[in-house]
């Protein structure tokens, strides 16, 4: 069972289960590797996260910002929008003021119908970014698509860029669309419209794919994706993908939606395919809340990723639900705190220790699971539930250490995670 995972800001946190386990490796489709700057995707590469920018990209600070704020939020691949010449001209300026934060996420160019033109007249963005993004619905119309298509692709060859060939439902090829509809129409038993069209999505990445090759691209630098809206659908497409081809597989839901609609909904979705050993990327396409932090979309990717033993981001912290037994919020409080302090004190953790983010810290609402989940977690408290004596044992790594009580329960407990971190991941450093 997959527990249920609550966004919390950027530390993953699963329901108390006792299945919560150790990391485990699933079979992975067979897919050749693509570089991407110096992130690799595909192959034998772990599951990349990757996010994309909602501001104008023509203003170079706010982009500037907001990329930043996703790559130090985690996001290992940022993509903009090039859809102006202005937007364009930016996109060199963005990279140089990301290097010279030292910030080296690679830049991925979202292009549409005007792509080829812009990075005809625009070698410096051409340059500046990693890989460039087509949709093959909407690079030209008619006789334009397929020499609009070419010269992007010609662009890409020159400035030895990777491609992500990404279709989407809402823009497919209509005229393959169309000619797919007048096939099935003549069959003695027709398909219904939608398998005709998750066919023709299917078919209308491939094609591409194989028109690329034909162009000169190298078979290894070509991502697909295929992207849709319904779970049903987006799982049934991408499963046909992954079983007629080696390209590595971008995995996302369109148009996921709002809040937990959208993390219910992409989780879903990704869960299945992943299970399955189907994809190679992720992106979470989240509507932000008005006012909301763009970078939900990467702590979600990285919580899907890190509550289905896939990869370990940040040190893990297993709350119990709470019942009847917890009249009060406290316990809440303190898993809220213990993750506030986790998230705020990782990026420094990360460089100093080894394996910090495999740890595991328990907080458990009273006695009937607290000692039990907490002796399986590297450290735990138990807190005391309503009518239990006001004390809170601690176990590291199996054993009771101490127990705490009093006003400071939470700030004591904050010291042990510090000492234990510095005990523990030092040490593992040291014999690496
Ligand atoms: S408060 Fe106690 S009984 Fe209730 S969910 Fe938490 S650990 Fe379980």
């Amino acid at each position: 069972m997959i527990p249920p995972v609550r966004a919390l800001g950027g530390v993953a946190t699963v329901e108390f289960t006792h299945e919560n386990g150790p990391r485990m490796s699933l079979a992975r489709r067979n897919s050749v590797q693509v570089a991407i700057g110096a992130v690799r995707v595909g192959g034998s590469a772990p599951i990349v996260v990757q996010s994309m920018t909602n501001t104008d990209t023509a203003d170079v600070a706010a982009t500037t910002r907001q990329v930043e704020a996703l790559a130090r939020a985690g996001s290992e691949l940022v993509r903009v929008t090039v859809n102006t010449s202005e937007a364009a001209a930016a996109v060199a300026p963005i990279r140089d003021r990301l290097d010279r934060a030292g910030v080296n996420v690679p830049l991925i160019g979202d292009f549409h119908f005007n792509g080829h033109k812009l990075l005809r007249e625009h070698p410096e963005c051409a340059a500046a970014l990693a890989k460039y993004r087509i949709n093959p619905g909407n690079v030209g119309r008619g006789s334009k698509r397929d020499p609009q298509f070419a010269e992007m692709i010609e662009v890409a060859c020159r400035y030895d860029k990777p491609v992500r060939i990404g279709v989407n439902w809402g823009s497919l090829d209509s005229d393959l669309l169309t000619r797919l509809m007048d096939e099935n129409s003549a069959l003695p038993e027709p398909l219904t419209a939608q398998q005709v069209t998750r066919n023709a999505v299917v078919l209308s990445a491939l094609a591409s794919a194989r028109r690329a090759e034909e162009l000169g691209m190298a078979h290894n630098r070509i991502i697909l994706s295929a992207k849709v809206s319904g779970v049903q659908d987006l799982i049934s497409i991408y499963r046909d993908l992954a079983s007629r081809c080696d390209y590595p597989l971008h995995l996302g839901l369109t148009e996921a939606g709002m809040g937990s609609k959208g993390i219910v909904a992409s989780t879903a979705a990704m869960s299945v395919l992943l299970q399955e050993g189907i994809g190679d990327t992720i992106r979470v396409s989240l509507t932000p809340e008005p006012g909301g932090d763009r970078t939900q979309e990467v702590f979600v990717a990285q919580e899907i990723l890190q509550t289905m033993g896939l990869r370990a981001f940040t040190p893990l912290v297993i709350a119990c639900p709470g019942c009847g037994r917890t009249t009060s919020s406290y316990f809440q409080e303190l898993a809220q705190q213990i993750q506030s302090h986790i998230r705020t004190r990782m990026p420094q953790w990360r460089r100093e220790f080894t394996g910090v983010e495999d740890m595991t810290v328990a907080v458990m609402g009273c006695v009937v699971n607290g000692p039990g989940e907490s002796k399986h977690a590297n450290l735990g408290i138990s807190l005391p539930g309503t009518g239990e004596r006001p004390v809170a044992p601690v176990y590291e790594d199996g054993e009771k250490t101490v127990t705490l009580k009093g006003e400071r329960i939470a700030e004591e407990f904050e010291q042990i995670v510090e000492q234990y971190v510095a005990r523990r991941y030092a040490r593992l450093k040291s014999e690496a």
